[in-house]
């Protein structure tokens, strides 16, 4: 069922498109989000790559070239993956994403994370608007399988020449939702610091 779209800004009715596309685990529909990120590659005018890292498993990778190819370059990564829904427990369809009269819009990845892959979207469309253009490139790349612990996304891709291709500076990722106007950003610098904790309980 289609929401009516009438005067809403196209950022949200792109946002609400890709909410629909049942990206679920544990069988997301994959190919439904790749057609969509193809297709709004064309209309931005960006180059669209894929690099299939396992049977099924697509990395889809948008680029806006930049005006020094010497520079590295900027990664805008999201996953497209959403982790699965107890529909008994929702007030709306977690793949309709009804939007209330208060402007809520409720979905199944509304949060984590397809309100950032559309975000660098909407950036991009703006900013070549305007006309503007950066030194370096930016890439968006969309991955599958982050919610299961990416072994057949990110951590294959991160090993895939195509990666080295894309010769990464800097690259932005999901953070956390926040209740107030405080954001929460994840910083880490030099190399992240990782600690196992085991506890045996008692
Ligand atoms: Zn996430």
């Amino acid at each position: 069922r289609r929401q009516l779209s009438e005067g809403e800004h196209p950022g949200v009715t792109l946002f609400r498109q890709y909410l629909r596309i049942r990206t679920v685990q544990p069988e997301p529909k994959y190919d439904e989000a790749v057609l969509f990120l193809e297709k709004i590659a064309k209309d931005l005018g960006l180059e669209c790559q894929k690099v299939e890292v396992a049977p099924g498993r697509v990395v889809t990778i948008l680029t806006w070239q930049g005006t020094d190819p010497s520079l590295r370059s900027l990664v805008l990564n999201s996953h497209t993956d959403v982790v699965p829904v107890f529909e008994e427990h929702w007030n709306h369809d977690p793949f309709e994403a009804f939007k209330d009269t208060q402007g809520n819009i409720y979905a199944r990845g509304a949060q984590d994370m397809k309100c950032v892959g559309i975000q660098y979207l909407e950036a991009v469309r703006r900013l070549k608007a305007e006309g503007k253009c950066f030194p370096r490139t930016i890439h968006l790349t969309f991955v599958p399988d982050e919610e299961t612990g990416g072994h057949q996304g990110m951590e294959l891709f991160v090993k895939r020449p195509e990666f080295q291709a894309l010769r990464a500076g800097f690259a932005l990722d999901e953070g956390l939702a926040s209740p107030t106007e405080t954001f929460t950003v994840f910083y880490s610098e030099r190399s992240p610091w990782w600690l196992h904790v085991t506890s045996s309980g008692n």
